[in-house]
């Protein structure tokens, strides 16, 4: 559990998940991102780099599945909430998968606020994920697909898009 300004930084950031700044896949983008954004770099074991933007919210290719997007936002030069997804237009499906909110900003709305932003930015897909629901998530599922299309439920991806 973070400390009070930890925690209305979090608030204030989750009611800001409909200001999302982009990464283009490929490198000359990341290259001009880098030049302009002043964002961090890493690069993770799997060669897949890693963008941090300056910006409170960030969408950039997922560093864990390919042509996947990563949707996150960043608090204090660090990671507050990720999520992975990918939609296909064609069926009307989205999937989300591995959400993240750091301990300390855990309860402020990121992750509801965050899979919100996606489906306003997608309108009319049935949403879902890839994997099943650990015991421990059930509960945050639950409350997140509540009058969600597809609820969130376990779904294997379409032949359009990356399995992940
Ligand atoms: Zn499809």
């Amino acid at each position: 559990m973070g400390s009070v300004d930890e925690r209305e930084e979090a608030l204030a950031l989750a009611a800001q998940a409909h200001d999302v700044a982009w990464a283009a896949d490929g490198t000359p983008w990341q290259r001009t991102l880098r030049a302009i954004s002043g964002g961090k770099w890493g690069r993770q074991p799997t060669g897949w780099t890693v963008i941090r933007l300056n910006a409170p919210w960030q969408d950039t290719p997922s560093s864990e599945r390919p042509g996947w997007r990563e949707r996150a936002a960043n608090l204090a030069d660090d990671v507050a909430f990720a999520v992975d997804y990918t939609i296909c237009g064609r069926c009307g499906l989205g999937w989300v998968e591995w959400p993240y909110t750091a301990e300390q900003f855990q309860r402020c709305g990121l992750a509801t606020a965050g899979l919100k932003a996606l489906r306003l930015e997608h309108p009319g897909l049935s949403w879902h994920t890839l994997g099943g629901h650990s015991q421990d998530s059930r509960a945050f599922w639950t409350a997140v697909g509540t009058d969600v299309l597809g609820r969130y439920r376990q779904r294997e991806t379409c032949p359009h898009v990356p399995e992940g």
